[in-house]
């Protein structure tokens, strides 16, 4: 058995779009985050893992910010990867040339819709973003791009209005709409009426942007999912401004083993893709982030070492496998005898069982003394027990 989980879980009662598309933006909104800035050699190596797992699409940057990502863009773009290789622009001509330039297949257009975002940043009215959008979107389609219109801060932005904007992206052969919740101020339940509302006016398929404000984004995606929507949005490790975005591996995770909705990604390389991530980006991933962090798979405790010796899914939704991760367990005041003659059997080690005994109260003590331990003193408390 792989996994183990609720059978309270009635995913056959739950109704997901026939085609799931995945677009990571790790390469654009990840690298927005505070601090962060890829070199193009890390991009490149991002770029490759996220194929390697089988991403349908990647956001590989916003060529329009510098030559040096333009060069980065050019070179995923032209690297043969079977993903789609998307660009962000605005609703400007020369972003779109730009993303061109470098070969996208396609390009995320955006605009400010929220009056908040009209009033204070573009400082236009609604008609002004909507006739934009249009140039935008057919000056993108002329020249054969995949088209993604988003709309920022769609989810403060009035329905009406959102409706009469998409409408008009449909109109201009949009192949898709873009929410995004770029201040992470919707709830499930808000993201499940919109898209629904959505859905009864625009004809082609919708996205969904989420940050993670209120730790909810991942929930938002998978609830806009089962309201309608046919793409998300993610990012690795959940990285990006603020909060950060909905983190590819616990979207995809939580799809494939809670939902039953398996879409095929070679999740094995999750470990593997969040520890380049997290390397080029500088920014350290939680030891208790779902699937990715270090002590997701690590056990102390000796009761609950105990049973994962004999049976890991007693304390494990999933085995470490599926992520490309490792079980550990981890000596420490919690150990009992079972954990330490494992430990021992780990390390080729032989002891008889009073020794054992006597080598389990020095972990203890060793532990609490304030000694972490480490392979090398555990070999330590073994040699001194046994003279
Ligand atoms: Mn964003």
């Amino acid at each position: 058995m792989q996994y183990y989980i609720s059978h309270y879980n009635k995913e056959s009662e739950l109704k997901f779009p026939k085609d799931i598309t995945i677009y990571d933006t790790t390469l654009r909104d990840g690298e927005q985050t505070p601090g962060v800035c890829f070199d193009i050699k890390e991009k490149l190596e991002i770029a490759r893992k996220l194929d390697q797992f089988k991403i349908n699409q990647i956001e590989a940057g916003f060529p329009i910010v510098s030559e040096r990502e333009r060069e980065s863009v050019k070179l995923i773009a032209n690297e043969g990867l079977n993903a789609k290789i998307l660009a962000l622009t605005r609703t400007k001509p020369k972003d779109i040339d730009a993303a061109l330039d470098c070969d996208a297949d396609g390009i995320i257009t955006f605009i400010g819709t929220s009056d908040i975002h009209l009033d204070h940043k573009m400082h236009i009215g609604r008609q002004d973003a909507i006739n934009l959008s249009e140039k935008a979107i057919d000056y993108a389609k002329d020249h054969g791009l995949f088209v993604a219109f988003s709309a920022e801060d769609a989810t403060r932005t009035d329905l009406d209005f959102l409706k009469r904007i998409y409408s008009k992206a449909q109109e201009c052969g949009a192949d898709r709409v873009h929410i995004a919740d770029t201040t992470g101020a919707i709830s499930p339940q808000g993201i499940e009426y919109l898209v629904k509302e959505l859905i009864k006016d625009i004809d082609i398929d919708i996205a969904l942007h989420c940050h993670n404000d209120f730790g909810l984004a991942v929930v938002n995606s998978i609830t806009g999912l089962l309201a309608g929507a046919k793409a998300i949005s993610t990012t690795v490790n959940g990285i990006g401004e603020r909060a950060g975005n909905a983190s590819l591996e616990e979207l995809i995770m939580a799809l494939k083993i809670l939902y039953g909705k398996d879409l095929g990604f070679k999740t094995k390389y999750i470990k593997e893709l969040s520890d380049i991530v997290s390397k080029a980006s500088g920014l350290e991933v939680p030891y208790n982030k779902p699937v990715v962090g270090n002590n997701i798979f690590r056990h102390e405790s000796g009761i609950h070492v105990d049973a994962v010796i004999e049976e890991p899914l007693c304390y494990e939704p999933y085995i470490p496998e599926l992520v490309g991760q490792k079980r550990q367990l981890v000596l420490g005041k919690h150990s009992g005898c079972r954990a330490v003659r494992a430990k021992l059997n780990e390390c080729e080690l032989e002891v008889s069982d009073d020794e054992l005994i006597e080598i389990v109260k020095r972990v203890k003590k060793s532990r609490e003394e304030g000694k972490y331990i480490n392979d090398q003193v555990f070999r330590e408390i073994v040699k001194s027990t046994k003279r």
